[in-house]
């Protein structure tokens, strides 16, 4: 049952790249933002180490530190941020409509616009060896983390077009890059495939799976299985990339929001439009592409923009 309803300007979902990025043109353009920041203030970046790639931090940063700033920089302007998550949405299809959500099931709020932001996360394997050495040479991000293994060998692991591009990506900055597929094929295209076959640096191992990554501190190896013979392994690695697929955070408008099939939101042309008036999507929610910091804080400024043009259409 609800408790109390609060009517609220604008209202962000997530607090990662793209949403304190909203928050900062939001707040700055005066529509009072509030952001909920969903379990994991600061997002995906607050699980990582140093982040290289990020315009503006000349000597790297942390994650955590860089995601501090952004959200330092957000409140500067009147952005309230409120720990919390919405646990249920329902968005009107009114042009002008009041979009409602309902925060960790006791409280709701009412908003004329809403910017979602609530990223994508990545699969990953789920041992227990590979959760603790996140971050210590096991990541799920080639195009993040590559550089950090230059002239070493690694592993991927996957057997879709994201693995593929990622071990021929890596097999240019790493000695050596063998890619652990399950099946006894790879599921990425004809043209992928034929990439990874004609890259000398890279093998394949096929119906071949993690059984364990070895090391205490940082990877210093991963034990393989043969699933089809039993027979395990030994590959001496620095770093393992796990490219087995990304789920988008959008059970929560399922019914509501157009999604493709993978479940990421759908924008409109080159805009953060969804398909309800008022409502906004940016960042890796809406991007199964690029999914970088730095493109999810470019939507995010693009949601904003979208969300100040519309009220201002409506006044
Ligand atoms: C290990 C790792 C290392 C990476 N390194 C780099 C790097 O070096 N450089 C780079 O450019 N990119 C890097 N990336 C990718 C980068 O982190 C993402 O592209 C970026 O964080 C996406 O930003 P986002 O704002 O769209 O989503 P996210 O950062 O995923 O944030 C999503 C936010 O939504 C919130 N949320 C979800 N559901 C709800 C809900 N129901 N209610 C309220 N809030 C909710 C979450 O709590 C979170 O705050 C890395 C990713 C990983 C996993």
């Amino acid at each position: 049952m609800t408790e109390t309803t609060e009517k609220i300007k604008c209202l962000i979902i997530g607090s990662g790249p793209a949403g304190y990025t909203a928050a900062i043109y939001a707040a700055r353009a005066d529509l009072k933002p509030v952001v909920y920041t969903g379990l994991e203030m600061g997002g995906q970046l607050t699980t990582t180490t140093e982040v290289d790639n990020f315009p503006g931090y000349p000597e790297g940063v942390e994650g955590p530190k860089m995601m501090e700033d952004l959200k330092a920089q957000a409140e500067r302007f009147g952005t309230e941020v409120r720990f919390g998550t919405v646990t249920k949405v329902e968005l009107s299809k009114e042009e002008g409509g009041i979009h409602r959500a309902e925060i960790d099931g006791n409280k709701w709020v009412e908003a004329e616009v809403v910017i979602v932001a609530t990223g994508a996360s990545a699969k990953y394997l789920g041992l227990e060896s590979e959760q603790r050495l996140r971050g210590g040479g096991v990541s799920a991000c080639a195009t993040c983390d590559g550089f950090f293994y230059r002239d070493q060998d690694v592993v991927v692991v996957g057997g879709g077009d994201t693995a593929a591009e990622e071990a021929t990506y890596l097999a240019k900055i790493c000695n050596k890059v063998t890619l652990l597929v399950r099946r006894g094929e790879m599921r990425a295209s004809k043209a992928m495939q034929k990439r990874v076959m004609n890259t000398p640096n890279l093998e394949v191992m096929f119906h071949t799976e993690i059984d364990e990554v070895l090391g205490d501190k940082t990877v210093e190896g991963v034990r393989v299985v043969n699933n089809q013979t039993g027979e395990k392994k030994v590959i001496d690695v620095t770093g393992v990339f796990i490219a087995i697929g990304h789920k988008p955070n959008t059970e929560l408008f399922e019914g509501q929001l157009d999604m493709d099939e993978s479940k990421y939101l759908i924008t409109k042309g080159k805009s953060t439009k969804t398909n309800l008036p008022g409502v906004f999507a940016c960042g890796d929610v809406q991007d199964k592409e690029y999914r970088q910091a730095v493109t999810a804080a470019g939507s995010g400024c693009m949601a904003a923009l979208d969300a100040e043009r519309y009220l201002a259409g409506l006044e």
